[in-house]
């Protein structure tokens, strides 16, 4: 017995020595690397944080040119002044924009054999993480109960949306959609005979200028407008919302509904609303439209309000390490 134990104690010591140093020296560096998924949180933290705290470029181009245009001294360019230094006081402090981070929506554009379920997962780690760190406010409200969870989580909240795409990458686009904007939101049943608005675009043209005219600044003008002619109901105002992802400075394709946007984007600036309904001469920065086929029974006009707090960004992710490759606005 007593020989056994004696052999068997130093054979233990000799093995558990060595490998504990080479061990040991292998994970230091290892440990500095990220693993894939926390690398994606990371990336869509930060795609979260800029979002939130940063007008995107085409944007705040716009916003500034419309301050320049606004006569000195008058309650209008007192207004945008105010703008302008909240853009810049968020960016240099980080901090949101608006109090509203508002409605959480993501669009993710994907190669085949993408895990949407694994990819949803990690964004709402990152929404949770991004609202402990005060880059979303705790806004996420349960519409049975009232109950705040506290982290954005909820039935149907984030919106998360995928596409399929041919390409490689992954590319992530983030809307933050503050609640005064989307309630001037409109959608609009044609034809309307209050405002003479028949079944075309001139209907179409009626209908949009009156849900500016109705706006009268409330949520926070100058307003851009995303718009979709047609569809039913549900896609119509989807259909909306995403033109909201298209550059300030982009060309529509179609040539009668880039006539359009341009038409109403000069009339509503004429009506004199003005940026937060102050009077003044900006009370559109855009307008952007887009159709979808309908059934003869139905014309719906939907009218996506965005406030000036227009948040959105997107991301390509590197295919190999999931770090941000390229900021898209
Ligand atoms: S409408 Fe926009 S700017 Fe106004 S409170 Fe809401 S998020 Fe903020």
């Amino acid at each position: 017995m007593t020989k056994k134990v004696a052999t068997k104690r130093p054979v233990k010591k000799a093995v558990a020595k060595k490998p504990v140093k080479k061990v040991l020296s292998k994970k230091v560096p290892a440990a500095k690397k990220i693993d894939p998924k926390t690398q994606t949180i990371e990336s869509l933290l930060e795609l979260i944080r800029i979002t939130s705290t940063v007008v995107p470029d085409d944007v705040a181009k716009t916003l500034m040119k419309a301050r320049s245009q606004e006569e000195q001294n008058t309650t209008a360019s007192y207004a945008m002044n105010i703008i302008k230094d909240n853009m810049d006081l968020a960016k240099f402090k980080s901090q949101p924009l608006c109090q509203d981070t508002g409605t959480v929506i993501f669009f993710v554009y994907h190669p085949p054999g993408f895990f949407q379920n694994d990819f949803k997962e990690l964004i709402k780690k990152a929404v949770v993480k991004a609202t402990q760190k005060g880059y979303l406010r705790q806004n996420s409200v349960n519409s049975l109960t009232g109950e705040n969870a506290g982290t954005n989580l909820g039935e149907g909240h984030p919106s998360i949306h995928f596409y399929e795409t041919k390409g490689k990458e992954v590319e992530v686009k983030l809307v933050l959609k503050g609640g005064g904007c989307e309630n001037v939101s409109a959608q609009y049943s044609l034809p309307d005979t209050t405002l003479g608005a028949g079944r075309d675009l001139e209907g179409v043209r009626k209908v949009v200028i009156d849900a500016v005219y109705k706006a009268q600044g409330k949520g926070c003008g100058p307003g851009a407008l995303g718009v979709c002619i047609g569809g039913d109901r549900a896609d119509s105002a989807y259909a909306a919302k995403k033109q909201l992802l298209r550059k300030l400075d982009d060309k529509n394709t179609n040539a009668d509904l880039a006539k359009l946007e341009s038409e109403i984007v000069e009339t509503c600036n004429k009506l004199g609303i003005g940026p937060m309904g102050f009077g003044g001469k900006t009370t559109l920065i855009s307008c952007k439209m887009t159709h979808a086929n309908r059934v003869p029974a139905s014309f719906f006009v939907s009218i996506s309000y965005m406030c000036w707090a227009f948040r959105r960004q997107g991301v390509v992710l590197d295919a190999k390490k999931n770090t941000i490759k390229k900021w898209l606005y």
